[in-house]
């Protein structure tokens, strides 16, 4: 039984899918005017891995994101740089795509487009104007209508007043109440579209609604995920916009990623703090970083500094050192591993997974097998069917979090110098020992 905490009802529930065996997500994806940063991938890795879950226990998944590739930041950028839109928008899709594939992730089902979604983005607009839910205003904005929809605030756990006490401050004249916002905005600047409401372009807020009905055939979906910064407006204003289409929910589970946060600061240019995914990748390796993002769970701020990094890094070397061993001496020995599997490790790492992705408790089995690998590594006599099962198993797991070393090549050569290293070293002969030694170690098997 897969449990997940739904952000919607702040409970953890049992995961019931909409359809037996299958899994229909949605996660949030980029504005694509600049490089992914490194909160950025925290999403990334963690819908990725929760895709990886529910793969393992046999469902099949459909897994969209998509790319908002019309937004003022990308035209400002096209404007700054002097190209086209598409010009600043291709770029960072390209740059997204490659940090999601150097990230391990498992390609996603679609990556739709605002720009390839105009024309039913449109009509789903027409569609709330006419159902009275949406209005041009004098300025020839088309504005959603939040005081139409009696559960908006639900999602957020807000009552409208509140909200509208906060929002008096930015009041627009145009706007029946100060918290509708944009479906489509007026525009003689940047890329548009001749719409109903005269030429102009979507607000962000629609795509997601109308990207989920095309993708999935579905006005619901099981799980809609994303960052928590997200839940409001964007994810209140999505439920709306469903609620008042079709009278249903967006999703039947909501899920929402802390933030990866820097030593308590906002990262920002002018602070010189930036940091890449791109780069932070190139530095430390997508091992690295996963296990660094999962490190805590997905529900609880997780800080990024150099001593959360190089903690990362020394429990992954603890991990992967005794599995390289094995891999090793099974090769140079002519032994396979065959393809056992401890079944009380791994039902332990499923368990603590399935509980809203308690990675934490799964790492602590991870961390079990590895001291049981290591006790079984120390022994004269290897018994390479037990080495094995442990091998198996620490991968499967850690391939659930999408962590996989480079395999081990083993050629005739080091075979040979490694039974002579051996030789040498039973008969005390430490000179000629360390030849070999010097030998395996310069191809990274010892
Ligand atoms: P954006 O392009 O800002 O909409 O971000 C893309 C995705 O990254 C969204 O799901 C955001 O919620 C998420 N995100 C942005 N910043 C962070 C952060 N510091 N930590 C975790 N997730 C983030
Ligand atoms: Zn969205």
């Amino acid at each position: 039984m897969i449990k997940l905490y739904n952000s919607a009802s702040n409970q953890i529930e049992e995961f019931k899918p909409l359809e037996e065996g299958k899994v229909s997500m949605y996660v949030c994806g980029p504005t694509v005017y600049n490089h992914a940063h490194i909160g950025n991938a925290r999403p990334i890795i963690v819908f990725d891995t929760l895709r990886r879950l529910f793969e393992a226990q046999g469902y099949q998944v459909k897994y969209v994101s998509n790319f908002t590739d019309v937004d003022d930041k990308i035209i400002n950028a096209a404007i700054n740089e002097g190209v086209d839109e598409t010009v600043i928008a291709n770029r960072y899709i390209d740059a997204y795509n490659e940090v999601r594939d150097k990230l391990h992730t498992v390609k996603l089902s679609a990556t739709p487009r605002v720009t390839e979604t105009m024309d039913e983005i449109i009509a789903f607009i027409q569609l709330l104007v006419d159902k009275g839910y949406a209005y041009q205003a004098k300025n020839g904005d088309v504005y959603f209508s939040v005081g139409s929809v009696k559960e908006y605030g639900d999602l957020s756990k807000q009552k409208l007043d509140d909200l509208m006490v906060g929002a008096r401050i930015e009041e627009n004249q145009d706007k029946k109440n100060p918290l509708d916002f944009a479906l489509w905005k007026k525009t003689t600047k940047g890329i548009q579209w001749d719409s109903p409401w005269g030429k102009g372009r979507p607000g962000w807020h629609t795509e997601c609604v109308v990207m989920i009905d095309k993708e999935f055939n579905s006005q619901t979906i099981d799980i809609h995920g994303g960052g928590k910064d997200l839940k409001f407006p964007h994810h209140e204003n999505e439920e709306a916009q469903n609620i008042a289409a079709s009278g249903k929910p967006l999703a039947k589970t909501w899920m929402h990623n802390e933030m990866l946060s820097f030593d308590g600061a906002k990262m920002s240019k002018s602070l010189g703090n930036v940091q890449w995914a791109k780069d932070v990748i190139e530095r430390l390796g997508a091992n690295v970083v996963r296990w660094f993002m999962l490190s805590i769970s997905y529900r609880s701020i997780l800080n990024f500094n150099e001593e959360t990094l190089a903690a990362a890094q020394k429990e992954l070397i603890k991990i992967e050192t005794p599995l390289k061993q094995a891999h090793v001496k099974a090769a140079m020995q002519n032994q396979e591993l065959g393809n056992e599997i401890n079944s009380d490790l791994w039902n332990r790492f499923i368990n603590a997974m399935n509980d809203d992705l308690n990675t934490p408790n799964a790492y602590t089995v991870i961390f079990d097998g590895v001291k049981m690998l290591n006790q079984q590594l120390r022994v004269r006599e290897i018994n390479f069917r037990e080495v094995g099962t442990l091998v198996n198993t620490l991968e499967k797991m850690l391939g659930i979090l999408g962590i996989f070393f480079d395999s081990i090549e083993v050629n005739e050569q080091d075979r040979e110098n490694y039974e002579k290293w051996n030789e040498a070293k039973a008969v005390k002969d430490f000179e000629t020992a360390d030849i070999y030694r010097q030998a395996l170690m310069e191809r990274g098997l010892i």
